[in-house]
């Protein structure tokens, strides 16, 4: 027998409702941590592409502050050796999904986040001017959580109903020689069923 009992995060996490995008580019119901890492795009910019991301801080270690201080630029390295080599860093994503599936968003969507550094996609370099950057706290060496996945898809169906997306990849599909994220534990397939992508939005590794 099971009783269903009220639960933290149980509202956000829910599979139904859909999430609203408000017109100031800021997502209604996610957790705001606002980053000082970002700019304006360039004047113009359709923004068409999702990109998708793993980050743990430090590696490995799940739960903690450290990304969201990272990305606010309130990061103190607390004696840690890895965080240490951080200090100065300015980047940012525009989502961060914890692996309870909470939403945080660090920058509208109207503005450059800082995730992507120097990348191509279809052609065109500096995909941060035209890309949305959305970070599952995770790594490449283990599953990410079902509520990353149930996040993930209302997030990006919220995103399609406010933007011109065209396309989603890996910080992987559009910086090979540097960046391995979001790494094999992510499932496209999963992901593509649950957000009701089309399959030319994918990697083309990913459309089998
Ligand atoms: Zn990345």
């Amino acid at each position: 027998m099971s009783v269903a009992a009220p639960r933290r995060g149980a509202a956000q996490g829910a599979a139904t409702g859909a999430l609203a995008l408000r017109a100031d580019g800021w997502l209604a119901s996610a957790r705001r941590v606002p980053s000082p890492h970002c700019d304006a795009r360039p004047p113009g910019t359709a923004i068409d592409l999702l990109l998708i991301h793993n980050i743990s801080l430090p590696p490995g270690v799940f739960g903690g502050d450290a990304i969201e201080r990272l990305f606010a630029s309130t990061l103190a390295d607390g004696g840690d050796p890895f965080l240490a080599t951080l200090r100065g860093l300015r980047v940012s994503a525009h989502f961060l999904l914890r692996r309870d599936g909470e939403i945080v968003q660090f920058v509208s969507v109207h503005e450059r986040a800082w995730h992507a550094g120097a990348s191509r996609f279809a052609g065109r370099v500096g995909c941060n001017d035209f890309s949305v950057g959305i970070e599952l706290e995770g790594s490449d060496f283990v599953p990410f959580a079902d509520a990353q996945y149930t996040a993930l898809a209302r997030l990006t169906r919220a995103l399609r109903a406010a933007l011109p997306l065209a396309a989603v990849r890996g910080h992987s599909d559009v910086a090979p020689c540097r960046k391995t994220d979001p790494g094999p534990f992510f499932d496209w397939p999963r992901y593509a069923r649950a957000a009701r992508l089309p399959a030319r939005w994918l990697p083309p590794a990913a459309r089998a």
